[in-house]
């Protein structure tokens, strides 16, 4: 019986058995895929599972009592995660970000933490690593996270109305622990501490201006992302997508703003600050203007399958590689092979197509967020 239930977990997505060059070079660090993106940043699933069912991430009526998460038989190690990603490190990962699922549900998070923060970049400097959490249990592992080496975090939280909130995650999470679990982590210095906000059309969008409120002058960078067409089970519609820039423009209505420079090349929100100092906001416009040209990102998903795209349908099994008699070098070579035929674009596809409409796939089922991490 237990055999069956791995063997459905294993299938759900499939995966490429990499393919390792007969040749194997040593990394430069340089990487660089066919659009001449370079690998800068890793995502790391550290588990499927999550106390929270954000409909717009894990339904309720899909992730239910019923649905087959991953068998801990099939989890990566903290040993296994550590290695890939000194492999990944190599390659020229400069910046870690840990996710999941709810990844404070991982037991001991710390000490894979405290594993990863050992790691250094080529050049000597020490790794950016982050977390992205619901903040259901921050305010309880918030000083062992910072004494482990975590530097800052990110935490989700779609408004300030408890209502509106419980209804969102969908298991009565009241909105005041969420502030608790920010306030904790601001105490320890996990900073600069940001919120994720996903605006749904019609469920929260009347938050927007009470959150901007909220965390003006507070030093926490709010940014607010679109809602994304990621996955196969949210219900995703166009008409359900609040495009950023009408974000702006009603945050921009109460509080002035004005556009500044992204912090580094391949971030993901565009940054606008408030005119009267009182801080930062961000906008994550996944859907309506497409930012796959800078996309240095890769993804390792719980059970160590790599994946290039947050659309994709189809991974490459690294889990297998370290596993079996495969040495570092071996690693390497393939994660350097898949990243340098890589030519993922699908936001842009997806834009240069009509409203609801999506790019042609290969018919495979796309990942879930949560399985792939944020
Ligand atoms: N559980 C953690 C959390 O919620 O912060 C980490 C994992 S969650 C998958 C990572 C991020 O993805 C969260 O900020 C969440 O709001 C965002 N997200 C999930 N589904 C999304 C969707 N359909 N569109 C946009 N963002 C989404
Ligand atoms: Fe859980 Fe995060 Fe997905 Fe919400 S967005 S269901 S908190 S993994
Ligand atoms: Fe990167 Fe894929 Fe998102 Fe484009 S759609 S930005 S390639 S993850």
């Amino acid at each position: 019986m237990l055999d069956k239930i791995i063997l459905l977990a294993d299938i759900r997505y499939a995966a490429k058995t990499p393919h390792i060059p007969a040749q194997l070079m040593a990394p430069t660090g340089l990487l660089s895929d066919t659009l001449a993106r370079p690998l800068r940043d890793l995502r790391i699933s550290v588990t499927d599972r999550c106390n929270f069912r954000c409909s717009y991430c894990m339904p309720s009526e899909v992730f239910n009592k019923d649905y087959a998460f991953l068998p801990q038989t099939s989890l990566l190690s903290f040993e296994e995660i550590t290695r890939l990603t000194k492999v990944f490190v190599a390659h020229g990962v400069e910046k870690i970000r840990l996710t999941g699922g709810e990844p404070l549900l991982r037991k001991n998070l710390e000490v894979l933490i405290e594993m990863l923060a050992k790691l250094q970049t080529p050049a000597g400097k020490p790794l950016d690593i982050t977390l992205t959490t619901n903040a259901s249990l921050l305010a309880r592992k918030a000083q062992a996270l910072k004494d482990a080496g975590l530097q800052r975090v990110t935490v989700s939280l779609d408004g300030l109305d408890d209502a509106t909130f419980r209804r969102m995650n969908d298991v009565d999470f009241p909105v005041a622990d969420v502030l608790k679990g920010i306030e904790a982590a601001q105490k320890v210095g996990l900073a600069p501490i940001k919120i994720n906000m996903v605006v749904k059309r019609g469920t929260n969008d009347a938050e927007i201006l009470p959150m901007a409120r909220h965390f003006r002058n507070s030093g926490v960078v709010l940014r607010f992302i679109e809602y994304m067409d990621v996955g196969a089970t949210n219900g995703w519609r166009m008409d359900e997508v609040l495009a950023s820039k009408q974000v702006i423009d009603r945050i921009n209505a109460e509080f002035p703003l004005s556009v500044i420079d992204p912090n580094y090349l391949g971030e993901t929100a565009e940054r606008w600050r408030y005119d009267d100092g009182a801080g930062e906001v961000g906008v994550i416009s996944s859907v309506t203007q497409a930012f796959c040209g800078d996309c240095n990102r890769a993804r390792l998903s719980t059970e160590g399958k790599m994946f290039l795209c947050l659309f994709a349908s189809q991974g490459h099994d690294l889990r297998a590689l370290l596993r079996g008699d495969y040495s570092d070098a071996h690693i390497s070579a393939a994660v350097a092979h898949i990243w340098q035929r890589r030519s993922d674009r699908y936001s842009e596809l997806r834009a240069s197509l009509p409203p609801d409409e999506s790019p042609p796939s290969d018919g495979s089922k796309r990942v879930e967020m949560s399985y792939i991490g944020g």
